[in-house]
């Protein structure tokens, strides 16, 4: 049936005053909203929840590295350009002195947080993780922080160390370790999972792993990456997912999505507009309202990603590298200035965000 101007502004209305008194929105209401809202009221929902975690015109930024330590990967995923099997050409494994050299540079412009992320290795075992980490930890004590790991890859170690899930995420936290991060999630349906990436595990051994990572007492994020061919529905399901788990564990301290990448991969096909990225981060700030931090991928979409503060965005990543989104078309600029320019110019007063301080990451700094 198809509705009338009238009903559409009568079911607006009673979803915007639901989100401003507070009350969360259901997986209908979200859909509504996506087929429904124009681009100004999805900004203006997304507004009144991020008003309730930071000031209107604050917002945080980090600059940071994603080391790529070994591009070695038995997962096999389609839409990704980066891995190489065993064996074949083009493979590495990254040393000692390869990673201390990238830190380096990372602290030299400015940086620092470093985020580990590489393939599914059946040669590195899980001493190769845990004397690498210590070894940072012990070079770098809190100059600087690091994401150790994606939960796709912590899952593989453990699986090939032979251990259970709580088992290894005592192992990293012994060897220094203090966050492993929601990578590795893409979007999370069983469907999804089966169609494009069928030996990375699946959603439920996904929240498994995340559960004992956060019983362990290590911190981590929730990602989601959209643009392949996911229907809706998975896109809702996926945030569904999130928030759930965030109601249970309360273990999320921020959310980031960020866009598929296209260029040398399987499955191929052409990224999705920055104006459907932005409607998506509203609509994620709405329907999260459990996550302090929503964030904007300026590596995957460039500078454009700070019109995400508009969206409900308050946190955004200034990377200087990442193989991965690199190998898939994403381009990286190091003028930084440049970019802060586009959030001053909105209207934002952009901040450092030092995870290396070990704060709460949704305290703003003074
Ligand atoms: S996306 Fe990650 S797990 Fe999948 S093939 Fe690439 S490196 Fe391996």
């Amino acid at each position: 049936m198809s509705q009338t101007a009238a009903s559409i502004a009568t079911m607006f209305s009673e979803i915007a005053g639901k989100v401003t008194e507070g009350s969360r929105i259901g997986r209908d209401e979200a859909r509504w909203l996506w087929n429904n809202a124009s681009d100004e009221e999805l900004r203006l929902l997304a507004a009144v929840v991020r008003g309730r975690f930071h000031a209107p015109a604050s917002c945080t930024y980090m600059v940071m590295r994603i080391i790529n330590y070994t591009n070695v990967c038995v997962a096999q995923c389609d839409y990704c350009a980066f891995y190489r099997l065993p064996g074949q050409e083009g493979g590495y494994v990254l040393s000692h002195e390869d990673v201390f050299a990238k830190l380096d540079e990372l602290l030299a412009l400015g940086g620092d947080l470093a985020a580990f992320n590489g393939g599914f290795n059946p040669h590195l075992p899980l001493s190769y993780y845990c004397e690498l980490f210590a070894a940072i930890r012990a070079r770098y004590g809190d100059a600087l922080e690091f994401y150790a790991l994606t939960i796709a890859e912590f899952m593989y170690l453990a699986d090939h160390a032979k251990l259970s899930y709580p088992a290894a995420a005592e192992r990293l936290k012994d060897a220094g370790v203090r966050w492993i991060t929601g990578g590795g999630s893409e979007i999370l349906t069983e469907e999804f999972r089966a169609r494009h990436s069928k030996f990375k595990y699946t959603v439920a051994q996904y929240f498994e792993a995340q559960r004992a990572i956060v019983e362990a007492g290590l911190k981590t994020t929730a990602t989601m990456v959209i643009g392949f061919d996911e229907s809706l529905e998975e896109r809702l399901e996926h945030l569904e997912r999130t928030r759930l788990f965030q109601d249970e564990t309360g273990g999320l301290a921020s959310f980031l999505c960020w866009t598929f990448k296209p260029y040398f991969t399987q499955i191929g096909g052409i990224e999705i507009t920055t104006a459907e990225y932005l409607r998506h981060l509203a609509l994620c700030r709405i329907y999260l309202d459990n996550i302090p931090r929503i964030r904007s991928s300026v590596l995957t979409q460039n500078e454009q990603a700070l019109g995400g503060l508009n969206y409900g965005a308050d946190d955004f990543d200034l990377p200087i590298e990442d193989e991965v989104t690199q190998k898939a078309g994403a381009t990286i600029s190091l003028d930084f200035e440049r970019i802060l320019n586009y959030a001053r110019e909105l209207g934002y007063t952009p901040k450092y965000r030092h995870v290396s301080l070990g704060q709460p990451p949704w305290v703003d700094e003074a």
